[in-house]
């Protein structure tokens, strides 16, 4: 990867896609910068008595549609350039689907295996103590993201009630069911991308029996294994952070998520069921119809990029593939249905969670997939009718489609506005 910081190769998207509109340029000077990214220093008391800080940041990209909507990841590795870059992808994210939000996102730089569960829980209420002058259910709503999940946001949305002195479901999603989270929401992201390849099967010419290899076998790269396989198609492999399997006759998707499901990793499974390890690295060139990276960013980079066999990439993840990767996968002839459309299903049903909230009133499962489908499917139609009439990658053809209505909004607003919430 080049110096470049990762806020700089996402605004090459936004560069690309307004060349393909008429646009103010304040349109684009606003979008350039995020709004407002706070920093934290949270000090917890450590199970063996000691004192412990970690730092953490909540960035609020752009509120110009709606309050700001975004993870909150626990990642030894995260950056405030990190969050301000997932927080622009969200404001992007959002205008895709068009849910009346903006962008968000937050971190703490720490690796949560290392802590213990009570440990884990005193971290996540210090988030919310720090941070709870800034979100709020009309101004910053967080959820799960990398390393972070429903019970997390529970204890988070507690410590809110507590400081405001009410129940605010809204303020987070993600909750457990019991706090007032949404059914559906668990294998929302994955079930998103599934509709959009479904829907999109006949334009792209696939085979209803694929090969799939999956990069990162989290939330995300656990259901999209489980829905595609529940179709006939066979997941050939799959990667963690602790290594890869590889079988061409197809793994077995119930011996890899019993080995997650016991904490271990998908190498666990080695040896059973035909299953063979292999490196995290061969798994982006093994041979199959679609590759489904779940996992980290810029995880196909211009170094790997030329080995992708996969005539199709699904981008569960955010940013997992880098522009100058982009570049080599159009000219191999690879089609990348892209993350700010192909995960939008977990900010989708995100959003359901949030109606949901504010009315009191709880929809099926049922009523869940019909209108994650319904909007899936309706944007990524929209998307892939720009991608043909301008002639434009897909990943080109969202951004522009995001454009247009971050442009609209921003331009109503007014010249004067400064979006003070
Ligand atoms: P998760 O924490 O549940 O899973 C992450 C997975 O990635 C784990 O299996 C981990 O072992 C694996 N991983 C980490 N480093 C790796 C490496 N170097 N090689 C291979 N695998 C590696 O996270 P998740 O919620 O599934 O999120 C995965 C991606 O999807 C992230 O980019 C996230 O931002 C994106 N995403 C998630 C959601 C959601 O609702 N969960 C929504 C939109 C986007």
């Amino acid at each position: 990867m080049s110096e470049d910081s990762l806020l700089d190769h996402a605004l090459v998207r936004l560069d690309e896609a307004a060349a393909h509109l008429s646009i103010d340029p304040d349109v684009i000077e606003k979008l350039k910068f995020a709004r407002e990214t706070t920093k934290a220093r949270l000090m917890i008391r450590m199970d063996d008595g000691s004192r412990k800080s970690f730092l953490a940041w909540r960035c609020r990209y752009d509120d110009t549609r709606g309050p700001t909507k975004g993870g909150i990841r626990f990642h030894p590795e995260s950056t405030a350039d990190e969050v301000e870059t997932l927080a622009f992808w969200m404001t992007f994210k959002c205008a895709v689907m068009n849910l009346p939000y903006g962008g968000g996102k937050g971190a703490v730089q720490v690796d949560p295996r290392k802590l213990s569960k009570a440990e884990l829980e005193r971290l996540s209420r210090a988030y919310i103590q720090a941070f709870a002058r800034i979100i709020g259910p009309d101004r910053d709503i967080p959820a799960p993201d990398v390393y972070t999940n429903s019970m997390i946001m529970g204890w988070m949305s507690d410590e809110y009630a507590q400081i405001v002195g009410r129940a605010e479901p809204a303020v987070i999603t993600g909750k457990p069911i019991a706090l007032g989270g949404s059914l559906g929401r668990g294998d929302a992201t994955a079930r998103g991308g599934y509709y959009l390849v479904c829907h999109l099967a006949e334009d792209l010419g696939l085979s209803k029996t694929m090969r799939v290899a999956i990069q990162g076998f989290g939330n995300a790269g656990q259901h999209i294994a489980s829905l595609l396989a529940a179709d006939g198609h066979k997941i050939v492999a799959v990667s963690d952070s602790e290594g890869a399997v590889y079988s061409p006759a197809g793994l077995h998707v119930d011996l890899l998520l019993d080995a997650k499901a016991k904490g271990q990793s998908v190498t666990a499974t080695a040896g059973q069921g035909g299953h063979d390890v292999i490196s995290s690295e061969r798994l982006v060139g093994v041979d199959c119809d679609l590759l489904v990276p779940a996992a980290l960013e810029n995880m196909i980079h211009e170094r790997n990029a030329a080995s992708v066999k996969a005539k199709l990439v699904l981008e569960l993840a955010n940013g997992p593939v880098t522009p100058e990767a982009d570049k080599i996968l159009a000219a191999n002839g690879t089609v990348i249905l892209p993350d700010i459309l192909a995960n939008a299903g977990g900010v989708t049903v995100s959003y359901f969670e949030w109606v949901q909230n504010k009315q009191g009133y709880y929809w099926t499962v049922e009523d869940i997939h019909s209108r994650l489908r319904t909007i899936m499917e309706r944007e990524g139609r929209a998307i892939w009718d720009v991608s043909r009439e301008k002639g434009t990658t897909v990943r080109t053809a969202a951004y522009v489609h995001a454009l247009s209505r971050l442009a609209e909004a921003i331009e109503a607003h007014g010249t004067q506005s400064f979006f003070t919430s």
